[in-house]
């Protein structure tokens, strides 16, 4: 069998795409084949924080894979501006965690404590409501914000944006890209593999699976330590105003634009994308409880998407069981991973994937079998 290409990626969300950029940029010969419009996309539909804060406090090996990415992004960002003269409007601008009670700010305090012990290089600063204050000068806190913590590791970035630059690049850097086309299976043949999408047919010597939720349903048939719990998320954009809040914050962002991003909710909903009342509701009465008169603003937007979680909520970088070749990642936080998927991990595979770097990440952690 005459092989094709050297990779083919199942699945062009940022993931996805990030990996088959770096690919492509190694010189391999790389086909991403993304399915239809209607299907579930975390990549058109998340949040754009490149966030470091609380990131693997109970999982050494996932903060420092957190750090390395984030570490590497304004690299990435200005080499993806270059190559396709998008600006993702990346900013490495720090990150605030608001506290509304005591007890908030003890919990959070505790969870970077703990980070740093892991890797005393962690920077964070316990910050009081005047430090806040002085901070933000020209937004009004809500009386129940006590401080908060406060770190210059955390950014955030135009989400859309960054989809396409690397879209772009992976196509700049000729890799080949497919769009429209679900695979429906992934055999071995003739020591290499066949895809069989809707309207092609494509053999590859290796491939990587980064179908976010859809992953899942290639577990069976591919002896996939893999196991899903999507989870909802609903966020709200307002209308524009002068720039007033400069930092990323969970749940609370300005954009370069001027819009307000509010949100976001937690619901474990099955595969349901509806926005609802009580989301909204959820979501207006935090953001209130911290920067009130953002009441004042017209919310213009609202969305819904489904986080791609592993059961612990930590990524899983692995292989099948059973074919060496078929590699597969399922990630939430795929923003702030974007430099390390298209960095180191691309890298490891271009390399032909030698060891287990990636074990800490395996599937196996949840002891789940194919029969699970
Ligand atoms: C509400 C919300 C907020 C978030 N906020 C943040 C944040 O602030 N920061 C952060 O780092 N992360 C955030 N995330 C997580 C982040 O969006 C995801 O980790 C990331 O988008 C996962 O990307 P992916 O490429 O794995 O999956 P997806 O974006 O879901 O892409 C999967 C792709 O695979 C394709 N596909 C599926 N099945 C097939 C098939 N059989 N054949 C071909 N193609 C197929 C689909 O068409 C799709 O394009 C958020 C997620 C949500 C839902």
């Amino acid at each position: 069998m005459k092989l094709e290409f050297d990779l083919a990626i199942v699945g062009g969300g940022i993931v996805g795409s990030a990996v088959g950029y770096g690919l492509a940029k190694a010189g391999k010969r790389v086909i991403i084949i993304d399915g239809a419009d209607h299907a579930l996309r975390a990549s058109r539909t998340n949040g754009g924080l490149v966030w470091v804060q609380g990131k693997g406090a109970n999982f050494p090996a996932y903060q420092r894979l957190t750090r390395q990415s984030a570490d590497m992004w304004a690299g990435l960002a200005a080499e993806l501006r270059e190559l396709t003269n998008i600006d993702m409007e990346y900013r490495r601008s720090g990150g605030m965690i608001f506290c509304l009670s005591a007890d908030q700010l003890e919990t959070q305090r505790a969870t970077a404590e703990k980070m740093a012990r892991a890797h005393p290089d962690y920077q964070f600063e316990i910050c009081d409501r005047t430090r806040f204050e002085k901070m933000l000068p020209g937004i009004r806190l809500g009386p129940k914000v006590c401080g908060g913590l406060f770190s210059p590791m955390d950014g955030h970035v135009n989400p859309l944006l960054m989809l396409r630059a690397l879209v772009d690049a992976f196509v700049l850097s000729g890799g080949k890209l497919v769009t429209g086309q679900k695979v429906r299976s992934i055999a071995p043949s003739e020591g290499a593999y066949r895809l069989t999408a809707d309207q092609m047919t494509v053999s590859a010597e290796r491939v990587l699976i980064a179908a976010g939720n859809d992953s899942a349903e290639f577990a069976e048939s591919l002896d996939l330590p893999l196991k899903l719990t999507p989870e909802r998320g609903q966020i709200m954009v307002t209308e524009r105003v002068a720039p007033l809040f400069p930092y990323a914050s969970n749940g609370l962002r300005q954009h370069v634009t001027g819009t307000f991003q509010l949100g976001v909710t937690h619901e474990k909903v099955g595969r349901s994308v509806d926005v609802t009342s009580n989301g909204a509701n959820y979501i207006a009465k935090r953001v209130m409880s911290i920067m009130p008169d953002l009441a004042n603003l017209r919310v213009v937007r609202q969305w819904a998407g489904l986080r791609v979680l592993t059961p612990d909520g930590y990524p899983i970088v692995d292989r099948s069981r059973s074919y060496a070749g078929v590699h597969f990642i399922a990630c939430h936080s795929g923003v702030t991973l974007v430099a390390f998927h298209a960095g180191p991990f691309a890298k490891w595979l271009a390399e032909g994937a030698p060891g287990n770097p990636y074990a800490d990440f395996s599937g196996s952690r949840f002891d789940i079998g194919v029969a699970a």
